[in-house]
């Protein structure tokens, strides 16, 4: 067999477009199974070598570079100097679990991140045996023949077979940030790879035009695979808030250290303690006050939530972009497919002889069509044989049009852009043999449609001359266009007749497209010049695109959550207003065109923004500017997109969001967050489970902190005053990483308050710890100490117990009491005194269970207790001990009810 089509050194931009094909044993159809298959077999999958992960013995040492782990080591080899062997042995093994539980936590995180990438793999529309399909990338072959469309990213290196204005941005390969052109000549054979305008090589982006390329590399031989190795980058797992939180926790450190040693010097000089004693205090009070599970719990609560929306079918690319979702206030969202289903369906069909209306809904081809007379449509099926200017109609709605109407697994499908595909159905309900026309009457040249121009244009010839068909938005059409085609020839274009027709099907709610032609003998490229005037009108044709159910829910919810949504159209004013009225959204009155944002100054924008909720025939610039405004009245915008031209809204935007099945690659990348479904319900479940990160994060530090005060605490009042500590530093090592790890976990898996979506968002300046927090904070740990030292003079002084015993207690009644703080902590200002407050939280009861068992084993297994210090305790103490600990929550929660009064 000829293998010459996998030979690396091939020239292939300097291959004709057919001399290419024959090498790669292709064909202008596409390959047959057969040949993909054995192809697959020799070539394999068309993926990059990946970058390899971050080694895990370097993930394990960076464990170690924190100031509070330092602290803890320095601990531990100043008490194994003091002969402290026990405590130096305990500290270190501390520091091994902080240290494993943190790898381990932080390469779940990453792997479930990954795991998240590869549902964004990329897919191509390719050509198999004639039939246009979609496959994964990974899945391309040498000798495939792949559709290329604005927006792409060409998923390997091609030969172009055929190109339309076609343009490339290849800075990825060349360096060069400007778009060039594009085309299927062949270059000599010693171009460098930026001036082979003949191929389009992977990686890069197409920035305009579309073409049909084949492939004649994949995998690591394509250029981009040959240049770097080093691909689909670990995202890093630092976000705002965990830097945030490591600034906040070098502070902590350091005013933790500086009381640690003001208080060993006090001891020292004050009192006279001996100094090994005193630095044992200091390493007490350290260990004791650094709360060092709380980075570990912050990551699982990020991942937790990145993995949460995921399943709900938003996946976010940039982790960040999961605490930002919190503080969302607006939302500006497209339409089409998004606040609607994008399910097409020609409704109505307005000719110079009358309106018709199509029965049906969806893409099956089954409906009749009717004459619709005054209004009134009527009931008898038309007969469509002697409607010329129908058939015409419908026939040049098939031929501007690159969909397919395809019948798959029992059910009619669109290939391609619906609004498209709503044509072929039309014309297949009327009978049309589609397949037919499209071959009978070949395209010689087209303009594809874009969101800026608003029509497409194709070049044929039909009824014995070459014609242009143009399709696009009417009110652009209908500037283009001087008369109108009628059943008797040509006739004088009657413009305002025409809008009347386009407001009433508009006013329905229904999305209109005009479709002209004309005459044009030119055989030379077409221009944009050639479509944009002389045209003759042929009609309209209105299509109902239905709201998705679960949008109008979701703008409920936004609007009850204190997010205002906005409609940023391509569709036209009086169509958007209708779908937004039906939607629930709050300022429908005025709409604002893509025109009056033009000549609008910034003022004058910013101005109108807060009040209209609704911009029709918008362009993606016009989107920047709206975000860019809305920002600077303090908004925080999520902002939704799919074409090339969206990257600088998405980009500019708090949280960029595109489209996972209508947005090209160009959208998605500059996008934080990609909805699986398109769906804007999508973007509020998202909103929620952002909101519930946040807040769960808060309540794990107001949670945590105290423990670590009250300890902290204790032991320096001990000291100040010359007594006894209360609680060993072994000891309080043993409650913080009981405490943090068992306890302060089960916050992170806190389902939603039920008030989550009825508060305003979060300002996003707002510091994560306030002064509320700080009270609280302050508060509890006042109440845990004093509990605390409570038992430990009741049992040593009072009851003239041993230290073991007094200390045992003093810790009992230090996780008791943290464990009904715990219960408290599920909601920060609502009470928890009810049913659902109380119980309503699994993981918080079964920590709750570990950690009775796992402290009754401290208290009375005896190698613990040796290891410990403690000893058991009578009944009588645990009895004292469960009832502060009830005391505790109930003082919370007296102290919330202030807060809730006060507010
Ligand atoms: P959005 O998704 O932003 O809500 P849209 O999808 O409704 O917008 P565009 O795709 O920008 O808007 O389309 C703008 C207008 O162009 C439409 O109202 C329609 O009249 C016309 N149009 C849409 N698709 C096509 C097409 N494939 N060919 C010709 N004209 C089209």
């Amino acid at each position: 067999m000829d293998v010459a089509y996998h030979s690396p050194t091939t020239s292939w931009h300097a291959l004709s477009a057919e001399e290419a094909l024959d090498r790669q044993q292709s064909h202008p159809r596409g390959l047959s199974d057969e040949a993909v298959a054995e192809r697959r077999r020799r070539f394999g999958p068309n993926r990059l070598p990946q970058a390899r992960p971050r080694p895990a013995w370097r993930r394990l040492v960076s464990q170690f570079a924190n100031l509070l782990i330092v602290i803890l080591i320095v601990a531990a080899l100043g008490s194994l100097a003091l002969g402290a062997i026990v405590d130096a042995i305990a500290i270190l093994s501390v520091v091994a679990i902080i240290a494993l539980v943190g790898y381990v936590q932080e390469g779940r995180a990453e792997q479930a991140l990954a795991r998240i990438r590869d549902l964004l793999a990329p897919s191509a529309q390719v050509l198999r045996g004639g039939r246009r399909q979609e496959v994964p990338a990974e899945a391309l072959v040498p000798g495939d023949i792949v559709l290329l469309e604005s927006g792409d990213r060409v998923p390997a290196d091609l030969r172009l077979l055929e190109a339309r204005r076609l343009r490339h941005q290849e800075a990825t390969l060349t360096g060069e940030s400007l778009p060039v052109d594009k085309g299927t000549a062949a270059v000599a054979e010693n171009a460098e790879l930026g001036d082979r305008s003949s191929m389009a090589y992977a990686g890069t982006l197409v920035a305009q035009g579309s073409a049909r390329g084949l492939v004649v590399a994949t995998g690591a031989d394509t250029e981009l695979g040959r240049i770097s190795a080093l691909l689909g980058r670990v995202e890093p797992l630092r976000t705002p808030l965990l830097r945030q939180l490591d600034r906040a926790g070098r502070v902590l450190a350091t005013l933790i250290l500086a009381c640690a040693i003001a208080t060993a010097l006090v001891g020292v000089l004050l009192h006279g303690s001996p100094w090994p004693t005193m630095f044992m205090a200091a390493v007490g009070l350290a260990v004791a006050a650094i709360p060092e599970g709380l980075p570990a719990i912050v990551t699982i609560g990020l991942a937790l939530g990145v993995q949460a929306m995921a399943r709900s079918r938003a996946i976010i690319r940039r982790l960040p972009a999961v605490e930002t979702l919190g503080s969302v206030s607006t939302i500006c969202s497209d339409k089409t497919g998004t606040l609607t289903r994008n399910e097409m369906t020609a409704q109505s069909i307005w000719l110079p002889e009358g309106e018709f209306h199509l029965d049906g809904i969806g893409f099956a081809p089954e409906g009749a069509f009717h004459r619709v007379d005054n209004g009134e449509t009527s009931p008898a099926p038309l007969d469509l044989d002697d409607q010329h200017a129908l058939r015409h109609f419908l026939n040049v709605g098939v031929l501007c049009n690159d969909a397919e109407l395809v019948h798959e697994d029992e059910a009619w499908r669109i290939h391609g852009d619906p609004t498209e595909g709503a044509l072929v159905v039309a014309a297949a309900k009327a009978g049309l043999p589609v397949e037919q026309t499209r071959r009978h009457h070949v395209r010689h040249d087209a303009i594809p449609f874009d969101a800026g121009r608003q029509y497409m244009a194709t070049l044929h010839d039909m009824e014995g001359s070459r014609r242009l068909l143009v399709k696009g938005a009417p009110d652009r059409l209908l500037a283009m266009c001087h008369r109108v085609r009628t059943e008797r020839g040509e006739d004088s274009l009657d413009l305002s007749l025409w809008e009347q027709r386009l407001h009433a099907l508009s006013d329905r709610g229904l999305r209109v497209l005009a479709l002209a032609e004309k005459p044009l003998s030119s055989r030379l490229k077409l221009t944009d010049e050639h479509a944009e005037s002389e045209l003759v009108l042929l009609g309209l044709v209105g299509m109902l695109d239905p709201p998705r159910e679960e949008a109008i829910a979701a703008v409920a919810e936004c609007r009850a959550a204190g997010i205002r949504p906005v409609m940023i159209t391509g569709d036209h004013g009086v169509t958007a207003r209708a779908i937004a009225e039906r939607l629930g959204f709050a300022n429908t009155g005025r709409v604002i065109s893509g025109h009056e944002i033009e000549s609008m100054s910034e003022a004058a924008l910013i101005d109108s923004v807060m009040t209209v909720d609704v911009f029709a025939r918008a362009t993606p610039e016009h989107k920047l500017r709206l975000v860019e405004a809305l920002q600077s009245c303090g908004e925080v915008c999520a902002m939704t997109g799919d074409g090339v031209n969206d990257g600088p809204a998405l980009k500019r935007a708090d949280v960029g969001v595109a489209m996972g099945r209508q947005g090209t690659a160009a959208a998605r990348e500059a996008a934080e967050m990609v909805l699986a479904d398109d769906n804007f319900a999508t973007i509020v479940a998202a909103i929620r489970e952002g909101r519930k990160v946040y807040d769960n994060i808060r309540k794990t530090i107001t949670f945590l902190l105290p423990t670590n005060g009250a300890q902290g605490l204790a032991i320096m009042v001990a000291v100040l005053c010359g007594a006894l500590l209360p609680v060993s530093p072994l000891q309080a090592l043993w409650v913080n990483m009981a405490v943090a790890v068992t306890l302060g976990l089960a916050l992170a898996f806190e389902p939603g308050e039920h008030d989550l979506m009825r508060r305003p968002p979060r300002k996003p300046d707002a510091a994560l710890l306030d002064l509320f927090l700080l009270w609280r904070v302050i508060f509890v740990s006042t109440l845990l100490l004093l509990a605390t030292y409570g038992i430990f003079t009741w049992i040593h002084d009072m009851q003239g117990g041993a230290l073991e015993q007094a200390r045992s207690g003093a810790v009992n009644m230090l996780v008791a009491g943290s464990a009904a703080y715990l219960v408290n902590s599920r909601y920060l200002i609502q009470g928890v005194l009810s049913w659902r407050g109380l119980f309503g939280s699994r993981p918080v009861w079964v920590a709750i269970g570990l950690i009775a068992v796992i402290q009754l084993a401290w208290t009375y297994v005896p190698v613990l207790q040796r290891l410990f210090g403690a000893a058991g305790l009578a009944p009588m103490h645990w009895v004292v001990i469960l009832a502060t600990a009830l005391a505790v929550l109930l003082i919370v929660e007296g102290e919330k009810a202030l807060w809730r009064r006060r507010a």
